[in-house]
């Protein structure tokens, strides 16, 4: 059975672009192949941040997950810093990954050049990445298309470690992507994708009166300024939204009613509005649920990590035997 692994940083509550973008494939996913979700801590404490906040982040997006359908009794779920092999595998990564890797990384590029300070870590951030991965032999990969040139890096270590320390069987595989079906989300401003720090976000758990509040004012096809004015969906983010929440029929009579001036950008709203409730309705009612046996979070994580920590054990201990460390 093919064994997926992919990670989340702990941003506290899910939005409905993490919540599209990601979770929604995992829950699906889950069902099809071994699944193994990580709360990527350590990735999240290569900016500044807040201790406090961390800890209750971590907990909100396990719980976030769990309520979005991430299922214990098929998938591991855990944090990464419960597995110190993560940070194990890493450094032993460094030593196979060039430096021209890493700084050819486009986030790397992106990032580094809005600020004043650039950490290492900010450079080795995907040879940590590879670690997650390729510490438990994952074959399959869910990302979105901003994350490829990441995933193309952990198969060129997987390679590199595999002509120095194990030629004859490979033993890491080269982690293949899983491309998540739902486009990149953008934000509410309709300008760049959906985020927690653009302020831009619907919370996947968020009430039906905010989520209006928000949807309300949304951008729109900037073009459309009366109601008698026809639209072009596809350069509308309501439009996007529709096609990740509504049934294809919804779908199909956007389009006209948009094209043809048929209806103004508050009714159309208002049955996106409908469908998302339907969809995140019974979210909201599992995450309440889980609320309401506050150990059951920390059970869950703790024994995810566990588990984890079985199978990163079994592989740190092949690592360091072909590599001499043992
Ligand atoms: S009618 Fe709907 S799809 Fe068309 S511009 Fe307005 S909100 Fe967007």
């Amino acid at each position: 059975m093919a064994r997926i692994f992919s990670g989340i940083q702990p941003s506290g509550e899910l939005h409905i672009g993490n919540y599209l973008g990601a979770v929604k494939n995992w829950v699906a996913l889950q069902h099809t192949a071994e699944s193994i979700f990580c709360i990527v801590d350590y990735h999240a404490i290569i900016t500044a941040y807040e201790p406090a906040q961390l800890r209750a982040r971590r907990r909100d997006m396990a719980l976030g997950l769990l309520a979005a359908g991430i299922d214990p009794a098929v998938s591991t779920l855990f944090v990464q810093s419960d597995v110190p092999e993560h940070t194990e595998l890493a450094w032993i990564f460094n030593t196979v990954t060039p430096l021209g890797e890493l700084e050819r990384q486009t986030q790397f590029k992106d990032k580094s050049q809005r600020m004043e300070s650039v950490s290492a870590g900010l450079l080795n951030y995907p040879i940590l990445q590879a670690a997650d991965i390729l510490l438990y032999r994952a074959d399959r990969v869910p990302v979105g298309e901003d994350q490829l040139q990441h995933l193309e890096l952990s198969r060129v270590i997987a390679r590199r470690w595999n002509a120095e320390f194990a030629p004859d069987d490979d033993f890491f595989p080269e982690p293949q992507p899983v491309l998540t079906p739902t486009r990149r989300i953008m934000g509410l401003d309709g300008q760049s994708k959906m985020s927690k720090s653009m302020g831009n976000t619907i919370g996947m758990l968020e009430s039906p009166e905010e989520i209006w509040k928000k949807l309300r004012p949304a951008v729109t096809d900037p073009k459309r300024i009366k109601k008698t004015d026809p639209g072009t969906p596809e350069v509308c983010n309501i439009y996007h939204l529709h096609r990740a929440f509504s049934p294809p029929d919804v779908v199909s009579h956007v389009e006209t009613q948009c094209r043809t001036a048929g209806w103004g950008c508050i009714e159309c709203k208002k049955v996106l509005f409908e469908n998302v409730n339907t969809e995140l309705t019974p979210i909201r009612t599992r995450a309440a649920e889980i609320r309401s046996q506050p150990e059951l979070v920390d059970q869950v994580a703790g024994d995810g990590a566990l588990t984890a920590r079985r199978v990163a054990a079994v592989t740190m201990r092949e690592v360091k035997d072909r590599m001499g460390l043992a």
